[in-house]
């Protein structure tokens, strides 16, 4: 939690916050990740602070990657909402940035480049390197974390700085673990779980299925949980590792997990015990759509992470997109867990109760993962 706007006053903070937001030729085409950082940066204007923001977006593994990965258009955006100059620094590290530093007057805030540029090409910033860590906390005297999308990694502006500076977590991070930390007491949840990979969600079912009521599985992860009761797949996606697992968490929890009755694929719709060799599913079907609405009452608790179906193709998004209309009509209470169910919320403008910022961080959290960054602070 952050301390009184007393303490910061003619303080340098550095604040890591989550700006890894979508940029197509130079326009942010989804500013939200920015707009929910406003609350700690406003608040560290007010309390006139000497603010440094700390952020990364996307990978950096080349030179073109440093070419198409630069947060200047996100210094634009920042300052419209703010409606205030926000300084930007080009480099992460050295003369231009150090003299924008030391030129800071209280109130200002100053954003850096990228700071997985530093990962190009020796893996500084994500490799958590402790000189990158103990220069970028010689910038400042004090550390906020609000980076909640990043902040189950444990690198240099996460992890590095606060070991050294130590800190607090800002807004929007108490925000999004107040959230999950609901998430995980109430025992009566709901928990929908879709999308491609099914590495990442296993362990969510593994920590959450006792303190849940059910578990809906539907998207690309249902087929190798259909394939573990014997279906066949046809081509859909498969994770032959996971499926003796599968198995597993299926004699154990019949009752509480709940597959898709029928899917749709390439060659049209099929029920479960009909698919054929030659069909790949992309999205559930109309009686999967009814049984999931018919399973969700008005006074649950629903949790989502994961579309239900390939929702960015037209023809495969209606499982996603029912299934989110259903929800946001009728006012459940619904937590949409971040990543692609997020960005699906934001194509259909649909309102939740609560949209997380975080997928992964989001996920490792309901696995009941410990973040470092986190305990760092504490
Ligand atoms: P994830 O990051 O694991 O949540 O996966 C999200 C992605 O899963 C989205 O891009 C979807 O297009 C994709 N997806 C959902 N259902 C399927 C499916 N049945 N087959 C292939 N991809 C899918």
């Amino acid at each position: 939690m952050l301390k009184s706007k007393e303490f910061y006053k003619g303080k340098k903070v550095i604040v890591r916050v989550d700006y890894n937001v979508p940029i197509i030729d130079g326009v942010i085409t989804d500013n939200s990740r920015i707009v929910e950082s406003l609350k700690t940066v406003n608040y560290l204007i007010e309390a006139e602070a000497k603010i440094i923001l700390l952020a990364h977006l996307g990978r950096v593994k080349n030179e073109i990657d440093i070419k198409i990965n630069s947060l200047f258009p996100v210094s634009l955006e920042l300052s419209k909402l703010i409606n205030k100059e926000v300084k930007f620094s080009n480099v992460t590290r050295g003369e231009e940035l150090e003299n924008l530093v030391m030129g800071l007057s209280d109130g200002d805030v100053l954003l850096v480049q990228n700071a997985r540029f530093e990962d190009y090409p020796n893996n500084l910033e994500s490799g958590c390197d402790e000189e990158l860590s103990k220069y970028w906390a010689s910038l400042g005297e004090e550390y906020v974390m609000d980076a909640f999308g990043t902040m189950h990694r444990e690198h240099a502006s996460t992890y590095g700085i606060p070991k050294i500076l130590g800190g607090v977590t800002g807004f929007l991070v108490d925000k999004e673990l107040g959230m999950l930390e609901d998430i995980l007491k109430n025992e009566n949840k709901i928990i929908i779980l879709g999308g491609a990979k099914i590495g990442d969600k296993l362990g969510v079912i593994e920590n959450l299925i006792d303190k849940s009521k059910i578990i809906i599985i539907g998207g690309g992860m249902a087929y190798t949980f259909l394939k573990a009761k014997g279906f066949n797949i046809g081509k859909s996606l498969l994770n032959d590792e996971k499926l003796e697992y599968a198995k597993n968490m299926l004699d154990k929890y019949n009752d509480k997990i709940i597959l898709p009755i029928d899917v749709k694929t390439d060659n049209g719709f099929r029920d479960v015990d009909n698919i054929e060799d030659e069909d790949t599913g992309f999205d559930i079907g109309p009686k999967t759509i009814e049984l999931f609405k018919s399973l969700i009452y008005q006074n649950d608790f629903v949790v989502w992470n994961g579309p239900m179906g390939m929702f960015e193709v037209e023809d495969y998004e209606k499982g996603t997109k029912n299934l989110l209309e259903y929800l946001s009509y009728n006012n459940i209470k619904t937590v949409i867990a971040g990543g692609d169910t997020g960005a699906a919320a934001q194509k259909y403008k649909l309102k939740f109760y609560y949209i997380s910022t975080g997928g992964g961080a989001t996920l490792e959290y309901l696995e009941g993962k410990k973040f470092k960054s986190l305990e760092v602070l504490r």
